[in-house]
């Protein structure tokens, strides 16, 4: 399939549209996609029951821990007796082993004393007995005496307090304790203090959620942004609606509640205020924000892509008219080396010109003829680059063939600036060079002078007679006739004489073949020399010349005529021999016809042989 220049522009233009259109399209959906997949509600459900799950199994772990060592051997024998107190220690500073969350371990009789109570910091260490401190007033040992048996008691997960004062760096704390009964009989309290720091990382981490822990009374445990954690412990007097401002005033007043910006569930842990776990889409706001730009996104490039290519289209044919001589002349010029070592190659001149006779392109030939260089004879016209009769000639064989539309041929003369003449033979071809179906002229112009000249020698030979050198007899049947169509058409008169050599045969008896022939050349030369150019000399016969005397009249004829006649006699062409001419002279009538003139003549002329020979007789 051809393309043309303007569709092929056009084609690339839109292909490049397309193809950013496209990159853009397909990443702004592969980001949506991506997004969309994290966002999809199915991943934020599944996360929201693990989270809640981790926490949950978590504190299950934890209890199940508690559980098993209340009924432990050792524990209630030390209970019971302050037997095995040294067992107690050792099983507590095993547990740490597995337990790295924990950091104490206490036993705190019925009176609130701490009698076994191993800290795990650093390491594991066994607090001596003189740091060991009555807890009976404090909330966790109250709390737990008080939890019906078999209850175990959570406390609120808040910073860990020393000596009055929150230990920093700060120590997320849960307590889990219960009562230790033997016989209906209660006996004191285990108590584990558990540093969640850790397990809050892991819960806050997601890729999908930010995930923070609050109480019933809106106050934050912990967040994503620290600087609303603990607003309880540090008395910050702020809660969960500074940090989202979306959230309903009513919050947590169910145990579960859901929306498309929250989550929010009570976790299992029946700790003294109510825990929940909010969960809030990460970056809801930001995500919602790029769904509405990429939206914006895809109007704009349906936007670019609807108007992007009918510019296109007419983006490329703004170029294509602006640029299209170039594009034709790059493409015939430069682009096409082997057209180019062609064209270049041949002694023929080539050219082109536009509808405008301008030219747009040539080869070398021609450049070397015009003498100026393809870019100074690009945009010029023949009348800038030839003398005006020849750009004259030029224009007018341009115009004949573009009328016609059709090939032709001229043939021309072609004089050069230093006068030297050039005969052309000069083909027109109609060329279409432009996109607009404009049509110039292509030349290609061939040097025939040589041939010329030499068809012209021929054609003349036709009419010369080889021994003398004069026109011949069929020659004079032409002239004849067309001199009387001249005369009875436009009334140009003109004389007609016979000239016969007398006594000739005798010359030729008596001197040889030969010597007669000098004798023909000689006469022949001889009326030649003594007649004017428009003068015709014909031998129409062996020894019978014709002179046709054009716009003479007889008088002014006869007196050439005879001068002719005498100078003749006067002649020694022969060593001897006096040679001498009879003649019959005549002047053109409107009665004649070619041969009622030869008629006339050729009696005259025996009228003057019959009258004694060299004498002229007219009539
Ligand atoms: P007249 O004075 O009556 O004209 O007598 P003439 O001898 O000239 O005429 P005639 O017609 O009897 O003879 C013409 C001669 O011219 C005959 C021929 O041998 C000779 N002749 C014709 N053509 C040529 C030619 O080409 N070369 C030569 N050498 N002789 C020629
Ligand atoms: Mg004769
Ligand atoms: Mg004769």
């Amino acid at each position: 399939m051809k393309l043309s220049i303007k569709n092929k522009i056009f084609l690339l233009i839109s292909t490049f549209v397309g193809a950013i259109v496209f990159i853009l399209l397909s990443s702004i959906f592969l980001f949506q996609k991506s997004n969309v997949q994290q966002l999809s509600i199915e991943n934020l459900e599944k996360e929201k029951d693990n989270k809640v799950k981790f926490f949950n199994k978590y504190i299950e772990n934890k209890t199940i821990l508690l559980e098993s060592i209340i009924d432990n051997k050792y524990i209630i024998n030390f209970a019971k007796d302050k037997k095995d107190k040294e067992f107690v220690q050792n099983l507590f500073i095993t547990l740490f082993k597995t337990n790295k969350d924990i950091f104490q371990f206490r036993y705190i009789d019925i009176n609130g004393n701490e009698t076994i109570r191993v800290d795990n910091y650093q390491k594991p260490i066994l607090v001596e007995d003189k740091y060991l401190q009555n807890k009976k007033g404090r909330y966790y040992f109250e709390d737990t005496l008080k939890k019906k048996s078999g209850e175990v008691y959570y406390s609120n997960i808040d910073l860990n307090v020393e000596n009055s004062k929150i230990e920093l760096p700060i120590v997320p704390t849960l307590r889990i304790a219960k009562t230790l009964i033997i016989d209906n009989k209660k006996m004191g309290i285990i108590i584990l203090n558990i540093n969640l720091k850790t397990f809050l990382e892991d819960l806050q981490k997601s890729s999908l959620h930010d995930v923070s822990l609050i109480y019933e009374d809106a106050n934050i445990i912990v967040s994503k942004d620290s600087k609303y954690n603990w607003t309880s412990d540090l008395k910050l007097g702020k809660s969960v609606f500074d940090l989202y401002d979306f959230l309903p005033k009513d919050l947590t007043k169910t145990k579960l509640r859901k929306s498309e910006h929250f989550y929010l569930s009570a976790l299992d842990i029946s700790s003294k205020d109510k825990i929940y776990m909010l969960l809030v889409p990460k970056d809801f706001n930001k995500y919602n924000k790029i769904y509405e730009q990429s939206e914006n996104r895809i109007i704009l490039l349906i936007i670019v892509t609807l108007f992007g290519l009918p510019i296109g289209y007419l983006i490329a044919g703004y170029i294509e008219e602006k640029y299209k001589d170039k594009i034709l002349l790059d493409k015939t010029t430069n682009d096409n080396i082997l057209i180019n070592s062609v064209i270049n190659s041949t002694n023929d001149l080539i050219f082109y010109k536009d509808k405008d006779f301008k030219y747009i392109g040539c080869n070398h030939a021609f450049e070397k003829l015009v003498q100026k260089s393809l870019a100074e004879i690009i945009g010029k016209t023949d009348f800038e680059l030839f003398n005006k009769e020849q750009a004259k000639l030029f224009r007018e064989s341009d115009i004949l063939m573009l009328k016609d539309n059709k090939v032709k041929i001229f043939n021309e003369w072609f004089t050069n600036t230093d006068g030297s003449k050039i005969y052309y033979q000069t083909q027109k071809i109609p060329f279409d060079y432009s996109l607009n179906k404009n049509i110039g002229i292509l030349g290609l112009a061939r040097d025939h002078t040589d041939l010329h000249l030499s068809q012209l020698k021929i054609k003349e030979q036709v009419y010369i007679d080889e021994l003398t050198q004069v026109f011949n007899r069929k020659l004079y049947n032409k002239r004849v006739q067309e001199s009387l169509d001249l005369f009875k058409r436009y009334d140009c008169n003109f004389c007609l004489a016979i000239l016969d050599i007398d006594n000739f045969k005798n010359i030729n008896d008596t001197y040889g073949h030969d010597v007669g022939d000098d004798v023909l050349v000689k006469i022949a030369k001889a009326i030649k020399d003594m007649v004017r150019s428009t003068d015709l000399l014909f031998r129409i016969g062996g020894e019978e010349f014709v002179l046709i005397l054009p716009k003479n009249d007889l008088d002014n004829a006869f007196i050439i005529i005879e001068k002719i006649r005498e100078y003749i006699s006067t002649l020694e062409l022969v060593k001897n021999e006096k040679i001498t001419v009879s003649i019959g002279l005549t002047k053109v009538k409107k009665s004649d016809s070619v041969e009622t003139l030869f008629k006339r003549a050729d009696i005259l002329m025996y009228k003057s042989k019959r009258s004694g020979k060299n004498k002229t007789s007219e009539a």
